[in-house]
C-alpha cells in the first residue's frame, strides 16, 4: 500500500491526531542515499515528523523543515515537506556504521548525539519563521514533543518509528502526532496519556498488520475518535536543470568566470537525491552571460 496519513480529531476537538505510514518513502530515501541502518532509522524518523507536519500547512506554497545537528557520528539531518507531505531529505553522514542500544535496536540517540533541533516554517513571508530548541535525547519523537511544549506551547505526544530488516531495507516505518486544544478536559488529558502510556512502539503494530486506522483507534480510545480525511505521502525531490541554473547564476559573475576558466565545465549535485547535473563549457559561458545582464 502507498504511504499516507490519517487526520483525525477526538473529544470534540480538544484532540487532533496524525499517523503516518511511511514505509515507501523512507525505502526510496534510503535507497537514494545508501543509507546504513542507523542512518536509515533517522533520517527516516525526521522524514514521517515532516511529512506530518507538512500536511498540516496552511496554504499551497508552504514549506516545512527540520534541522538536527549533532556532535554524533550522524553529525546531522534534514528534511523538507510541501503542503502536500511530499517530502525529501538527507543524511549528513549517511553511511555511520552500526550503533545498537542491545541486538536488534539500533541507537538513534547516540548515532545523533547531543545538539539543536530547528524547525522552519516558510509561508511566504520575507523571513522564514525559524525555532529551535537543545536536543533531550536525539531519538527525534522526544526531541518534536519538547520543541511542541517549548516552542508552541502545545502538548504533544510523538512517536516516530523504523523498523530495519537483516537485509538492510526498511520493514516498517511510520509515526504519529497527538496534540491537545488548550481547553482540553482533565479527563481527556488523562485518558489520552494513559492510552500512550500503554502504547507499544508503533513499528511493532505495524509489524503485526495493524493499519494506521487501527492504531489511531488504539492511541484515542475512549475518546470519540473523528476521522477527518486521508492524504498521501510519498518521496519527491522538485531539482531540476533549471533550478541548479539559477543556482550557478547566483553564484555570481567571478565565481564563473573562475569555473570556466579553471574547470572548463561544472558538476552539481543535488543534496536532496543525489542526480548530477553537468554543464558544458558553452552551457556555463551562456549562464555568465545571463548573470552579467543582472
Ligand atoms: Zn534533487
Amino acid at each position: 500500500m502507498s504511504d499516507r496519513i490519517i487526520r483525525a480529531t477526538a473529544a470534540h476537538g480538544a484532540i487532533r491526531a496524525f499517523v503516518a505510514e511511511s514505509k515507501e518513502t523512507v525505502e526510496t530515501a534510503r535507497k537514494l542515499h545508501q543509507l546504513s541502518p542507523v542512518a536509515t532509522a533517522a533520517l527516516g524518523r525526521l522524514l514521517v515528523a515532516t511529512a506530518i507536519l507538512g500536511c498540516d500547512l496552511k496554504n499551497e506554497t508552504d514549506l516545512v523543515t527540520l534541522q538536527i545537528k549533532g556532535d554524533g557520528p550522524l553529525q546531522g539531518l534534514l528534511a523538507t515537506s510541501d503542503s502536500h507531505s511530499r517530502v525529501k531529505g538527507y543524511a549528513f553522514c549517511p553511511d555511520v556504521a552500526l550503533m545498537e542500544q542491545y541486538k536488534g535496536k539500533l541507537d538513534i540517540g547516540r548515532a545523533v548525539g547531543k545538539g539543536t533541533l530547528t524547525l522552519i516554517k516558510d509561508i511566504g513571508l520575507k523571513e522564514p519563521y525559524a525555532g529551535q530548541i537543545p536536543l533531550i535525547s536525539g531519538e527525534i519523537a522526544e526531541d518534536l514533543t519538547y520543541y511542541f511544549a517549548k516552542s508552541e506551547q502545545t502538548p504533544s505526544a510523538v512517536g516516530l518509528g523504523v523498523l530495519v530488516d537483516t537485509d538492510e531495507s526498511v520493514r516498517q516505518a511510520g509515526g504519529f502526532l497527538v496534540q491537545l486544544m488548550p481547553d482540553a478536559p482533565e479527563e481527556v488529558v488523562n485518558r489520552l496519556e494513559e492510552n500512550i502510556a500503554h502504547l507499544p512502539y508503533i513499528t511493532d503494530l505495524m509489524d503485526m498488520g495493524k493499519t494506521a486506522e487501527e492504531i489511531l483507534a488504539m492511541i484515542l480510545e475512549g475518546l470519540e475518535v473523528e476521522v477527518n480525511d486521508t492524504v498521501p505521502m510519498s518521496w519527491y525531490c522538485n531539482c531540476s536543470k533549471e533550478r541548479v541554473t539559477k543556482a550557478l547564476i547566483s553564484l555570481g559573475k567571478e565565481e564563473l568566470g573562475r569555473l570556466i576558466e579553471e574547470d572548463g565545465k561544472a558538476e552539481l549535485k543535488c543534496h536532496f537525491c543525489n542526480q548530477t547535473y553537468f554543464f558544458s563549457k558553452e552551457e556555463l559561458e551562456s549562464i555568465l552571460e545571463e548573470a552579467q545582464k543582472k
